[in-house]
């Protein structure tokens, strides 16, 4: 439905337009079509379902197979659908055990499609020592996404409620901590300067984000949209799920889901009460993945565990609802102060 808008076949157009990318097309066509004249697939390329990504070679020549539109299932249980329109797209899950990344980066002129993927049931080297978590508001490590808004961007969203009374506000919090700074270490709750990057709510929508009932990325359909939806077919331990399109270094659009099948959600704090064992702050867990969605990446070891961005959030904790120094840091690096 979402594709067919005016709006994207403007886009559609538009993307047509320059001279020099057609010249370029044009004048790779008859090489890659004489390249595959006699090729046949690779036996990882089955014509129909979602490709195992430990079946395939790390890089794939599209002149190979051509992945675009097709579903893309890492080791790690993650999947996306290869983006047809030339971007990329890195999945993110969070899960009560820790997290899980899948990454389908596109590179248009070499016309390769690079798959990696991190976490969950991919082994993870030699385990790491234990070492104390440190004090958040000195803790100042941070990794980033290959991808960023342009600086000083206003990032328009809308929001998709949930229809089992998961908390409303929490999303919203979460984008607010992410780009006001919001944070426990300082006496006015927030870090100074603020990142230069904003955020504007669009309203309520009843399209849901585009992640898929495994916890996927689906095909984008150029607005942001955040919010509730079942994953019936995700694995038991995901939580929520981030996926950010990007071009280059440009992020273009990203979805989150949360998930409100199988997992108790708690309005924090604020909503007076205590949390009832067993359940997610729910705006913790927003905010973790509002920090992906401008940007910042998981940042692993057990010393990092109070950062917003660890890979995993623990019942009841509401920590990560707030920005620990290093989430800062990796905001001002990605954009400098507001
Ligand atoms: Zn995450």
């Amino acid at each position: 439905m979402e594709d067919c808008s005016p709006e994207t076949r403007r886009h559609r157009r538009a993307a047509a337009i320059p001279a020099v990318a057609v010249a370029a097309l044009a004048l790779g066509a008859p090489l890659s079509a004489e390249a595959g004249v006699h090729r046949k697939p690779p036996s990882w390329c089955k014509p129909r379902g979602a490709l195992a990504a430990r079946a395939m070679p790390s890089r794939i020549r599209l002149a190979d197979c051509d992945l675009r539109g097709r579903t893309v299932r890492g080791a790690n249980g993650l999947a996306a659908v290869v983006p047809k329109d030339g971007t990329s797209v890195t999945a993110h899950a969070l899960r009560t055990d820790g997290s899980a990344e899948l990454r389908v980066r596109v590179d248009r002129r070499a016309k390769t499609i690079t798959i990696t993927t991190r976490g969950a049931r991919e082994p993870q080297g030699r385990p790491r020592q234990f070492r104390a978590p440190l004090d958040p508001c000195r803790d100042g490590a941070y990794r980033l996404e290959p991808s960023k808004w342009t600086k000083g961007t206003t990032v328009e969203w809308r929001y998709h409620p949930g229809t089992g009374g998961q908390p409303g506000t929490s999303v919203s919090t979460g984008v607010s901590s992410v780009v006001n700074a919001g944070t426990d270490c300082t006496a006015d709750h927030r870090f100074s300067p603020a990142p230069a990057i904003t955020a504007r709510y669009a309203g309520e929508t009843g399209t849901e984000p585009n992640v898929d009932g495994q916890a996927g990325c689906g095909q984008r359909d150029r607005a942001n949209i955040f919010g509730w939806i079942p994953l019936p077919d995700a694995e038991p331990e995901v939580l929520a799920a981030t996926c950010i399109w990007f071009n280059g270094p440009t992020t273009v659009e990203t979805d989150m889901a949360l998930q409100t099948q199988g997992k108790k959600w708690w309005a924090g704090k604020a909503s007076g009460g205590t949390c009832p064992a067993g359940s997610y702050d729910a705006s913790a867990v927003a905010t973790h993945e509002a920090g992906h969605v401008f940007g910042l990446s998981h940042i692993e070891g057990s010393q990092h565990a109070k950062l917003t961005m660890a890979p995993s959030v623990a019942a009841c904790d509401d920590g990560p609802a707030t920005l620990g120094k290093g989430d800062y840091d990796g905001l001002i690096a990605l954009y400098g102060g507001r």
